[in-house]
């Protein structure tokens, strides 16, 4: 549709942001500037994943002048009402995935990098009977990788 979205020049235009508002407006979160420049820069192309560091590296080249606390709560926030859905890889490591519906991830541990497995690729063969008064909400996989040809077992 887009063959401009990589040049960042200023414009008046506010048709950009139309994609960002409607995703805003959907959910209920008042579209604030900094909401919408953020929800641009994660929805605008294809889905992805980001960790909150990235996405403010992202937002200073773009000229935005916000904290990482703010980006860190703006990701939250979207994560709350369902824009995003928070991946933890290990403790104090999370990505945000713009892709919110069931799949699973491989994450490749050397690059820091999560890539997309389709739900249909993967089956659990067995779940434990979830504890009484529980009910199984969703599964997801992370495959850990590594470089190079490694064995599993010592
Ligand atoms: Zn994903």
């Amino acid at each position: 549709m887009t063959g401009i979205a990589t040049d960042m020049t200023a414009t008046t235009d506010s048709r950009p942001y139309a994609k960002a508002l409607e995703r805003l407006k959907t959910v209920g979160l008042r579209p604030t500037r900094q909401r919408l420049a953020l929800a641009k820069l994660l929805f605008d192309g294809d889905d992805r994943h980001v960790s909150a560091e990235q996405l403010h590296a992202e937002a200073v080249a773009a000229d935005m002048r916000v904290s990482l606390a703010t980006v860190y709560n703006t990701l939250h926030q979207f994560t709350s009402v369902g824009l995003l859905r928070e991946v933890v890889v290990e403790s104090g490591r999370a990505y945000f995935d713009t892709n919110t519906g069931n799949h699973h991830h491989f994450y490749h541990v050397d690059e820091g990098k999560l890539v997309d497995i389709d739900q249909s690729r993967l089956s659990v063969a067995t779940l434990p009977e979830p504890p009484e008064g529980t009910s199984v909400d969703r599964v997801d996989v992370i495959i850990r990788l590594r470089n190079g040809q490694g064995s599993v077992q010592s």
